[in-house]
């Protein structure tokens, strides 16, 4: 028999959480976000379960043509758009779209010889400072992909730093509205956040990623009060439970030391599964259905937890990690992160199924 841990991914969830995005913005498309491994629950699957989406956003050049190859027709979109001029054929070879956020990217479209028009995704700085053109220079660049022979049309985008917290789009939004001003053209800047929350940012294309894999992206919302359902249950049992004397301590560096008599659960699901090292004692965790917390430090294949509320566990117990029943982002915030570096992190060990 294998190692009890695997992953569970819900398509019906994830199905479920793309119409919730839709139904907040109804009159735009929909790229379905769906890099960095969709998130961790596999391009392909989340490609092929979120049949209803537009388009699929990514950042890989290599994933987009699997992606391609798998027989999607749909738009699909670089988010980074390209990183060298020998990039260029195969994005138009394969009708990939590509975000445009600089001027060297400008001048390789001017400078290749293509054998088909590329969509472009001209991308504003309209405060992040991470990507995109200055205010100054977005509508010059614009009117240069415009002119550009390979180039087969322009859509202006944005990504706001703050929609999930207290600063909200305003500011970004102001700046964007001015830089591109007098350019009709399909307009695309809301990431989940903005879908949920900002109806003003909705225009022409959204962006959801994290809402489609069932998390919140706000920390004083839960993802069931936004009607989300999780998509991703990390799952294993006990492997062995041991009673704890007062003063016995557990695992490495003795990080934990019992109260008083307890009973602790051996947790087959270890930080090289893709669960955080670093969550502290009281990280919850169901066993047996029931809510209960790790103790003692988290190891490479196994951690451990407080069997004080589920008296009845024995080896093999059922043990949920993160998922149905127990949010990840519930998880992750005690592990002081955000649910999206959870679901990516997890690991190529770990088996997966499917349902829904
Ligand atoms: C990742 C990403 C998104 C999706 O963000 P979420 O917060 O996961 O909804 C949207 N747009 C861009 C440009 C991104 O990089």
């Amino acid at each position: 028999m294998p190692r009890p841990i695997r992953a569970t991914f819900d398509l019906a969830a994830l199905r479920n959480n793309l119409a919730v995005a839709r139904a907040q913005a109804p009159g735009a498309r929909a790229w379905a976000v769906v890099k960095a491994n969709a998130y961790g629950h596999g391009t392909l699957r989340a490609v092929t379960a979120l049949d209803a989406a537009d388009g699929f956003a990514l950042l890989d050049l290599e994933e987009a043509v699997r992606v391609r190859e798998a027989g999607v027709r749909k738009p699909i979109l670089l988010l980074e758009g390209f990183f060298a001029l020998d990039d260029l054929p195969t994005i138009a070879e394969h009708g990939l779209a590509a975000v445009v956020h600089c001027e060297e990217q400008v001048r390789m479209l001017e400078s290749a010889g293509l054998p088909a028009r590329i969509p472009v995704y001209a991308k504003l700085n309209s405060g992040m400072n991470r990507l995109g053109f200055a205010p100054a220079a977005f509508a010059d660049a614009v009117r240069r992909l415009q002119a550009s022979r390979m180039v087969s049309g322009v859509t202006l985008m944005t990504h706001f730093a703050d929609a999930d917290g207290a600063r909200g789009v305003a500011e970004q939004l102001g700046c964007f509205a001015s830089a591109a001003a007098g350019l009709a053209l399909p307009r695309s800047l809301a990431n989940s956040a903005a879908v949920l929350r900002y109806p003003e940012t909705h225009a022409d294309w959204i962006r959801p990623g994290i809402m489609l894999y069932g998390c919140s992206p706000f920390a004083d919302a839960s993802a069931e009060s936004l009607g989300l359902e999780p998509v991703m249950t990390l799952a294993s049992e006990l492997i062995a439970v041991r009673e704890l004397a007062r003063g016995d301590r557990v695992g490495y560096g003795g990080a934990f030391a019992a109260p008083k008599r307890m009973r602790i659960g051996v947790v087959a699901c270890g930080y090289a599964d893709g669960y955080p090292r670093h969550a502290p004692d009281g990280t919850p965790v169901l066993v047996d259905g029931l809510r209960t917390r790790i103790v003692g430090r988290v190891s490479m294949d196994m951690l451990t937890v407080d069997l004080g509320p589920v008296p009845n566990a024995g080896v093999g117990a059922p043990v949920t990690l993160w998922g149905e029943g127990l949010p990840a982002d519930e998880v992750a915030a005690a592990a002081g992160t955000i649910s999206y570096e959870l679901l990516c992190r997890l690991t190529a060990r770990v088996p997966q199924a499917e349902r829904g």
